[in-house]
């Protein structure tokens, strides 16, 4: 893993090609020595790709119609360009924010997989549906920034989920991550159980752009990479501190999303 946060580091547009291709190959290693491989949700063993038939038949894709804005799917297609009134009462930092999937039972086993049972040969699988459900906002970035770990949280986990989701996004797409210019500095406790207004509570000076990072990221158009979208707070606050140091754009890419159907004015 060591191998693949150094080439996450080194990422940068003049050796790009390189670097994405080395990156590619180290997480097809990753993926053959995971043999044999089960089902991510229900431990089957399959072949392929990270989940069985049923599994996958199992998963949400988020497709339009949804708010262009929040991302969030409407049940029915309210025509071009609608907004959720969600978006309007209350619009996000950020500018827009996709997913690829529903937060469900299946998602939910992917990114636990990922996150606590060192599934890391799922994040190639992930990253790409990721690229295909963002890819407007792909075509238009500079540059990819994953949501931070606390440093204590990252030296229990060994790895941040989110950076090996951003790093899988650029091996499928070519638009660099650049890692040190978001930082946690602030311990939050776990969402879980948090209400949307306790959440907002927990992030608030949770994120800062370090002096260090701003030549990274102003005037430059990025987008944030996380594993689960829930109330959005954490998403908010870096993107809050992404602009506050000059980012020209911050759009909002992860895998799943708490995706309650968006309502409309019309
Ligand atoms: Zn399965």
């Amino acid at each position: 893993m060591t191998e693949m946060r150094e080439l996450a580091g080194i990422l940068s547009l003049p050796r790009l090609k390189l670097a994405a291709a080395a990156l590619r190959a180290t997480l097809d290693a990753t993926l053959d020595l995971a043999l044999p491989r089960l089902c991510a949700a229900c431990r089957e063993p399959v072949a392929g790709a990270g989940l069985c038939p049923a599994c996958w038949s199992k998963l949400s894709f988020i497709r339009r119609p949804y708010c262009e804005r929040l991302g969030v799917p409407f049940t029915y297609d309210p025509g071009p360009g609608i907004l959720s009134l969600e978006a309007i009462a209350d619009p996000p930092a950020y500018h827009r924010a996709r997913a690829a999937v529903r937060f469900d039972e299946i998602s939910r086993a992917l990114v636990h997989s990922l996150k606590y049972g060192d599934r890391l040969d799922l994040a190639p699988m992930m990253g790409r549906w990721i690229a295909h459900a963002g890819r407007e906002l792909l075509a238009e970035a500079d540059a990819l920034i994953p949501v931070p770990l606390h440093w204590r949280r990252l030296w229990g986990r060994r790895f941040n989920q989110s950076a090996m989701l951003a790093a899988a996004v650029s091996a499928e797409t070519g638009v660099p991550v650049i890692d040190a210019a978001l930082k946690r500095v602030k311990a939050t406790v776990q969402q879980v159980g948090l209400s949307r207004t306790e959440r907002a509570a927990n992030v608030q000076g949770a994120f800062k752009v370090p002096s260090d990072g701003k030549a990274a990221v102003a005037g430059r158009r990025v987008i944030l990479v996380d594993d689960v979208l829930t109330s959005g707070a954490t998403v908010e606050g870096c993107a809050r501190s992404l602009l506050r140091a000059g980012a020209a754009n911050v759009d909002v890419l992860v895998f799943a999303r708490v995706a309650e159907a968006a309502r409309t004015s019309i």
